[in-house]
């Protein structure tokens, strides 16, 4: 009995050897998971710590390549001075670079829309080893740094690239930028779409689900068939709320290229100084007795004296986000230009033909007239321009100013257009 009894203790001896491996293993085993974490948070906050992420940057500027691109695409009051001082280079350098370009005669017309590509080297004292300018979208200029003299040695190359133009067109379901890249569109093309509706459209609040647009413009593909560049917008139309806003690329003198609605205005709108014919300037922008209220106060507007009834026009294309009753203003209309610019105009005595809020308008349309109501002392137009929130005098803006094109070029333009409406239903016919 008692050997049994010893026999049977042994036995269970080993089963509490068994329990006491195991949970020492849990044990162990939840040590480690808890050291696991306190390992990971460590790391994180390592990395989260500033000097670790100098540290980063410190190691991964060493690693910087030797050789580095740069871009730029020329602009509207560029110069080749202009763009050479945009480099980081000593002066001596820069000063190279812009002989070397004087000495190119085909590159004495700067143009809009000329790429330049500066192929810097790093460990070397004169940086650039070479650059590109290119003359137009077949041809360019490759400069070479001259192994044995502080110059450069030019070649003239021509680019094997076949020009195609694609036409597209969708409707705007989430943002006007995911739709056009939706469709394949580049994002040059869309920051220039977006730059030359700038003008006449807040792309923040003016583009509504639903409203399209219809594009065409140039695409340059290589002999393996693929996209290596895009050109210019030929034309474009954005249908925002039922309303055509089309334009048409136009160039109506030599290397003279601007967009022109369908009327054959710029679209680089200005405002009008004076949103009403035959009207006499009464009252100018600044401090002033006010006629009614008889203190000093500024006048933070133009007064234009005309009899009642005279029309006034929207001094540039817009939105109107008020016509109605606005206190001393009386019946006013307010417009929306673009992100930047708003015009006021007051003490109207009745609203233009279907003028309301909502409305877009183009630059010149009758929105109202003349009248006296709220505080005024006579019929006038109070007219006000908003600068970017605040009241400025409409009389001394500088705005670009907006051509109109007429007699010969109108007529030229005339042609221009009807080819391009041609070229619009010829891709529109491939396309679909
Ligand atoms: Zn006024």
């Amino acid at each position: 009995m008692k050997i049994f009894k010893l026999e049977t203790y042994k036995g269970y001896s080993i089963f509490f050897w068994i329990i006491f491996v195991s949970i020492l293993g849990i044990v162990a085993s939840l040590f480690y998971s808890q050291n696991k974490i306190d390992q990971s948070t460590q790391i994180k906050s390592s990395l989260d710590n500033i000097y670790f992420q100098k540290t980063i940057k410190e190691i991964t500027n060493s690693l910087n390549p030797r050789y580095t691109e740069k871009s730029y695409i020329s602009k509207s009051g560029d110069t080749h001075q202009t763009i050479i001082n945009k480099l980081d280079l000593s002066k001596e350098e820069k000063a190279v670079l812009l002989s070397t370009i004087a000495d190119e005669k085909s590159l004495k017309i700067l143009k809009i829309n000329q790429k330049f590509t500066f192929k810097f080297d790093h460990l070397s004292e004169q940086k650039i080893v070479e650059f590109i300018i290119e003359t137009d979208k077949k041809n360019e200029v490759l400069f070479r740094k001259s192994k044995t003299e502080n110059k450069f040695l030019s070649e003239k190359i021509k680019k094997n690239f076949k020009k195609k133009l694609v036409y597209k067109e969708t409707i705007i379901t989430n943002s006007l930028y995911n739709s056009a890249i939706d469709l394949g569109i580049k994002p040059n093309i869309i920051i220039e779409f977006a730059r030359l509706y700038g003008f006449q459209v807040d792309f923040q609040r003016d583009i509504w689900k639903n409203d399209s647009f219809q594009i065409i413009y140039e695409e340059f593909i290589n002999e393996n068939k693929k996209i290596v560049d895009t050109g210019e917008i030929i034309f474009a139309n954005l249908n925002l709320q039922n309303t055509d806003l089309q334009l048409y690329k136009f160039e109506y003198e030599k290397n003279k290229i601007d967009y022109f609605d369908e009327n054959g205005k710029s679209i680089k709108k200005t405002l009008m100084k004076t949103p009403i014919n035959g009207a006499r300037l009464s009252s100018s922008y600044g401090k002033r007795k006010h006629p009614i209220l008889g203190y000093t106060k500024m006048h933070t507007g133009t007064d234009f004296a005309a009899p009642i009834g005279t029309p006034i026009m929207a001094s540039g294309d817009g939105k109107v986000t008020k016509a109605g009753w606005c206190g001393g203003g009386g019946n006013c209309v307010k417009i929306k230009h673009n992100s930047k610019y708003q015009t006021v105009y007051a003490h109207m005595s009745k609203f233009g033909r279907g003028i309301k809020k909502g409305k877009r308008v183009k630059q010149g349309q009758v929105i109202g007239y003349v009248g006296s109501t709220g505080l005024s002392t006579g019929p006038h137009l109070h007219y006000e321009v908003i600068e970017n929130g605040r009241k400025v005098n409409s009389q001394k803006l500088k705005l670009p100013s907006g051509k109109i094109l007429r007699g010969e070029e109108r007529k030229k333009f005339e042609v221009s257009k009807i080819k391009i409406d041609v070229l619009k239903s010829d891709l529109l016919l491939k396309s679909n």
